[in-house]
């Protein structure tokens, strides 16, 4: 059969409130065209983000019951450590609260200043734990990952020439070498097998341990089934024993793959680390058998975990995102290929050429998304990016539109939605504006700032 079905079935639902354009209007203007101020109830398809939004099965919330609450030694902790064992086998394996503290505690460790700690694209939490410790985050992706066009299968691939010479060169000041499973900050792209054990033998030949930032590990590794040769007859599940079978440790976020709404672990061969990790843990999670979750979420992550490998669901998941790729390029929509793993990246700025990148295209885009169908988006821009840490302004890079989708949430009728208010958008596109800036705080703007849109014709800058 050529449709691909969600492989479930629904059994509780929350209902979407509809509303109608004059009210989104309404609210945008309220919210100082900024999509972070929504109400989530006022957004019809929200695709702020993957992280924390997936829809737990029936046997995910079948463990939530059996949860154990004890302070210490619970059984739903053991069941979550063999749960991760079982796909990343690991001797040290601490719960933390989410990705975030995994890395945090990570970096009260290893990092440090003068310290620097390659990967192929830092996540922007990690890059943060990294850097308010003083040590200095490196970016050695392969160039194909800055081309939107380049169709490369691989695009999270680190650049191993260069990883070489960092090392040759300031090896001493090199602690760990990471790598991040999708590269997530380069737009959900894997990385191969062949790049993971290369990075692996690189780093270990000069003394190094890989951790790997592990949070989409089950996205990448069907990618890898079905991209690399010789692996495409192989299990998901074998595929990622053997992605971290040369790693020394990972950092992981439970609210993307596996299922869960809050969650992550540091995990670590190094005893030593793993000690002073423990220490660090009590002091700012919790006890090592609950690091800052409940014994329920424990029990959530550990079915989570199983149902992830699962092929049929990898399908699905790698299939919807490709669809909506699919059909907004054949409609002429610019994005980023191929399409990775969690989202589709509309290149905003292609999108909307009379919108210069100091007028937030990738705002504007997101905003008439909202506007017109209801949908929430998340620009990754100018908006982001583009306040230097001197207070003046730049244009960033590219200016995105992500369209992060939640796992298990939507059907395929709200992908069709979504494709059918491009439609309208691509009528509409020549009317849309940019926006000025009318406040913002002074670091991670994107959240709090407020806008208010630009004038027909309005001259470049703010
Ligand atoms: C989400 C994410 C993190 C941080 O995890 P949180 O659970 O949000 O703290 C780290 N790295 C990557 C690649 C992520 O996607």
């Amino acid at each position: 059969m050529k449709t691909i079905i969600e492989p479930f079935r629904i059994k509780t639902v929350e209902p979407i409130r509809m509303t109608t354009l004059e009210e989104r209007q309404a609210l945008l203007a309220e919210v100082g065209w900024n999509l972070f101020g929504l109400h989530s109830d006022d957004v019809m398809i929200d695709l702020l983000t993957d992280s924390g939004t997936s829809a737990m099965s029936a046997e995910q919330w079948a463990a939530v019951m059996r949860g154990d609450e004890s302070y210490a030694g619970s059984p739903s902790f053991y069941r979550f450590e063999a749960a991760v064992r079982k796909l990343m086998p690991f001797r040290h394996i601490i719960p933390t609260h989410q990705g975030r503290a995994a890395e945090a505690i990570l970096f009260s460790i290893v990092g440090g200043a003068g310290k620097l700690i390659p990967s192929n694209t830092h996540f922007d939490t990690t890059r943060g734990n990294i850097e308010a410790t003083g040590a200095t985050a490196i970016d050695l992706v392969i160039a194909e990952a800055n081309d939107p066009d380049n169709l490369h299968p691989f695009k999270g691939n680190v650049d191993l020439a260069r990883l070489e010479t960092l090392l040759e060169r300031q090896g001493a000041a090199v602690p760990i070498v990471m790598l991040t499973v999708t590269n997530n900050a380069g737009g959900g792209q894997p990385v191969s097998l062949a790049n993971i054990r290369a990075v692996a033998e690189i780093a270990h030949r000069h003394g190094k341990p890989l951790v790997i930032d592990a949070c989409r590990f089950a996205e990448n590794a069907y990618f890898i089934k079905c991209r690399e040769r010789g692996q495409g007859s192989r299990s998901v599940t074998d595929i990622v024993r053997d992605m971290f079978a040369v790693a020394d440790g990972m950092t992981m976020s439970a609210k993307k793959d596996a299922f869960a709404n809050i969650g992550g672990w540091l995990a670590t061969n190094d005893d030593v680390l793993a000690a002073a990790a423990r220490n660090r843990l009590i002091l700012t999670e919790g006890f090592p058998t609950y690091g800052g979750l409940a014994g329920r979420d424990l029990d959530a992550i550990a079915v989570g975990l199983g149902e992830i490998v699962d092929e049929q669901y990898l399908r699905y998941r790698l299939r919807t995102n490709e669809y909506i790729g699919e059909r907004l390029f054949a409609l002429g929509v610019p994005i980023v290929r191929p399409v990775g793993g969690h989202a589709v990246f509309v290149d905003a700025r292609r999108f909307l050429p009379h919108i210069p990148p100091l007028q937030y295209p990738g705002q504007a885009l997101a905003i008439a998304l909202y506007e017109f169908g209801g949908i929430r988006s998340c620009e990754i821009g100018t908006v982001m990016f583009g306040r230097k840490p001197d207070g003046t302004e730049a244009e960033a890079p590219m200016d995105l539109v992500r369209l992060a989708m939640p796992r298990r949430v939507y059907t395929q009728s709200h992908a069709d939605y979504l494709i059918e208010v491009f439609e309208e958008l691509l009528v509409a596109r020549a009317a849309l504006r940019g926006l000025r800036i009318s406040w913002q705080p002074e670091r991670l703007r994107h959240f709090t700032a407020r806008f208010a849109p630009l004038a027909q014709g309005a001259p470049r800058g703010q």
